[in-house]
């Protein structure tokens, strides 16, 4: 069943409003007609079946038929900080990152970050990224769309370091320490029951922002990071991980760490 993600203020608890692409989408691409249904989600905390009535010249409204569990998001929210890289393969790192699981992505800038983007280049970039997660977020069945957010200085990056219950800078120098231990201590610190669940309780309940355990993988561009970068971001409260003893490319080593971290508690038959 098709999926649209909608407006929260288009969703009341009797009817829903599609307006925009996606009603361009229901009534030019899926020739909807009255009776079919579909599911919208607020991207919050509702999901529906819904009915529709007779489609208009540019809107639907439809009829709840139906309110479904969010069950389809991961008990932990992992933000991606991924250094800006070249070409489009940010688009790449949010398609499947959002396929994947990834609560948020953080563009930032380090040190050896190639790509510069004008105030102007980087709105519509993020405008372009936003709506590829939207896509990839429809596509697997998620109950919320991942945000994008507006890339960050170096400086600011660090900042956001404090605000999760644990950051990890993926460096492939160290060869300490590795993903797997920091997740386990990041969990029992956090003691969030939540982030305990098994494969084997299966989805039994929505988690609320507050339950989620906020994870932040922080991953440097092409040229990797420097020594300085990685000390500053520990000096920040992170930990330097390893993602194993290859080389991985820019777009691939946030694609690793987020499924060792989903796997490891459980998210994905871990
Ligand atoms: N220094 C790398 C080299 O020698 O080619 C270049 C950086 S790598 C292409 C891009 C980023 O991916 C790194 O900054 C790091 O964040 C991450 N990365 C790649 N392989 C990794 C590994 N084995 N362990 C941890 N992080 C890794």
């Amino acid at each position: 069943m098709q999926r649209y993600f909608i407006a929260p203020e288009l969703l009341t608890e009797t009817d829903v409003t599609i307006v925009g692409d996606d009603a361009h989408h229901i009534i030019r691409v899926m020739r909807g007609k009255a009776g079919d249904q579909v599911i919208v989600s607020n991207g919050l905390d509702r999901e529906a079946v819904v009915r529709l009535r007779e489609p208009e010249k540019d809107r639907v409204v439809a009829d709840i038929v139906e309110w479904l569990p969010m069950l389809n998001e991961p008990a932990v929210e992992v933000w991606i900080a991924q250094s800006l890289p070249k070409g489009d393969k940010m688009e790449l790192v949010i398609q499947k990152g959002t396929e994947i699981g990834a609560d948020r992505f953080i563009p930032f800038q380090s040190e050896r970050t190639v790509v510069q983007l004008d105030a102007k280049k980087e709105g519509k970039r993020v405008e372009r990224w936003q709506k590829i997660a939207k896509e990839a977020a429809e596509q697997a069945h998620r109950n919320r769309v991942p945000a994008v957010e507006a890339p960050l200085s170096w400086k600011q990056l660090l900042e956001r370091i404090g605000q999760a219950d644990a950051a990890w800078i993926c460096y492939e120098k160290q060869d300490g320490l590795q993903l797997k231990q920091r997740i386990q201590e990041a969990l029992t610190k956090h003691r969030d029951s939540s982030v305990s669940r098994t494969a084997a309780d299966g989805p039994t309940q929505a988690y609320t922002a507050e339950q989620r355990i906020k994870l932040l993988l922080i991953v440097g561009p092409e040229g990797g990071f420097t020594e300085q970068e990685v000390k500053a971001a520990e000096a920040a409260g992170a930990h330097s991980v390893s993602l194993g003893r290859r080389i991985l490319r820019t777009e691939t080593a946030a694609m690793v760490g987020l499924t060792c971290i989903l796997y490891e508690t459980g998210e994905m038959g871990g």
